[in-house]
């Protein structure tokens, strides 16, 4: 028997708790892993609090993300004992997921620990920090530099957002981070912010076109957000786009693509191929400081983490949430 979350019932009217699991009901999978940490993403919590229909069948363990050690494999790439992290492919969704003690998977789903992280920071990297490097990655592979002009993160005391503004401030980019939580100044400064932009400056209804302010840009809102976002962009300014905080709307128009050249980037992290994803895992480790990526964490307890997951819905989230699994 192993403890985990167990998301019970039916859409719509689901159950959630904490129980103990009998290992033989653990899914299909090539690879056995003993989970040490995992984390809460935002997709994390609206699926535990019901809030949108991640959860594809019942019963359904949570946890987009985990890190730990494997225990059996007939996978050739992993034998008992590797160290493996594994963030996506519908894990959590689909098939059972991270927040528990035990997973079973497919090993081409898993990408062995990197050298520089132990399994905690791999998780407080977790999904939120790993689609931040691809969006950073994004920006870069569309020409901004950090000679470009200033970039723009929306949603930036959240978990995608903290962990752009750290690598994008290392890497040299005067970065302006757009929040909701004005008290959360000196925090976004620590990481790295040159300036501070309110985020209800952002949130209504906007003009097609703003003052050329941005060179980049990493999103995490969606709605209006994601248009005035746009709006504002420099000559052929790029925009990498990964969330919905704001909404899954996007009322935009044309104008800032077709009269500014600019381009809007979408970033999956979900079914990002494996050669994507260990380039993301590389940079994170040049890329991220260790000292930082310690400044985001909360750490919350396997049994605190249905609770906790609640807090994401009101925006009150600061940074990324580690759950420690093993006993
Ligand atoms: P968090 O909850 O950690 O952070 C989201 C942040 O967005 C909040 O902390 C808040 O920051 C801001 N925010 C909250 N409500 C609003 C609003 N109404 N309008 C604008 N900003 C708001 O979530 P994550 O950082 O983990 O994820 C952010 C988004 O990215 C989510 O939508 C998530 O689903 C998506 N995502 C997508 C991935 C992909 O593969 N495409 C992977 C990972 C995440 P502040 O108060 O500082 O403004």
């Amino acid at each position: 028997m192993f403890k985990g979350i167990l998301m019970e019932g039916s859409r719509g009217d689901q159950q959630v708790s904490l129980k103990s699991i009998d290992e033989a009901w653990l899914p299909e999978g090539d690879v056995t892993v003993d989970v040490a940490y995992s984390t809460l993403n935002y997709k994390d919590a609206l699926a535990i609090t019901g809030t949108a229909p991640i959860a594809k069948s019942y019963p359904m363990v949570p946890g987009i993300d985990l890190a730990g050690v494997v225990t059996e494999s007939s996978n050739p790439e992993f034998k008992a004992g590797d160290e493996v992290v594994l963030n996506g492919w519908g894990v959590g969704e689909k098939h059972w997921g991270g927040l528990a003690q035990k997973a079973r998977l497919s090993g081409d789903w898993l990408i062995p620990l990197p050298a520089s992280f132990t399994a905690r920071q791999a998780m407080a990297i977790g999904t939120a920090g790993y689609t931040a490097m691809l969006c950073v990655l994004a920006l870069e592979k569309h020409g901004v530099t950090p000679d470009s002009g200033d970039i723009l993160v929306t949603g930036a005391t959240g978990g995608v957002g903290s962990v752009a503004v750290a690598i994008l401030a290392k890497l040299g980019y005067s970065v302006t981070a757009v929040t909701g939580k004005p008290e959360e100044e000196s925090y976004l400064r620590s990481l790295g912010a040159k300036q501070i932009l309110d985020r209800a400056e952002l949130s209504g209804p906007g003009k097609p076109l703003t003052r050329e302010t941005w060179a980049g840009a990493i999103d995490v809102a969606g709605g209006h957000v994601l248009a005035n976002v746009c709006a504002g962009m420099k000559y052929r300014g790029v925009v990498a786009a990964c969330g919905l905080a704001a909404g899954m709307d996007f009322p935009a128009t044309v104008a800032p693509f077709i009269l500014r050249s600019v381009t809007l980037c979408g970033v999956d992290s979900v079914m990002a191929p494996k050669k994507d994803r260990l380039e993301a895992w590389e940079r994170l480790a040049q890329d991220l400081s260790p000292e930082l990526l310690d400044s985001m964490i909360t750490e919350v307890p396997l049994d605190e983490a249905i609770e906790a997951a609640g807090q994401f819905m009101d925006g009150t989230i600061r940074g990324r949430i580690v759950i420690p699994v093993v006993e």
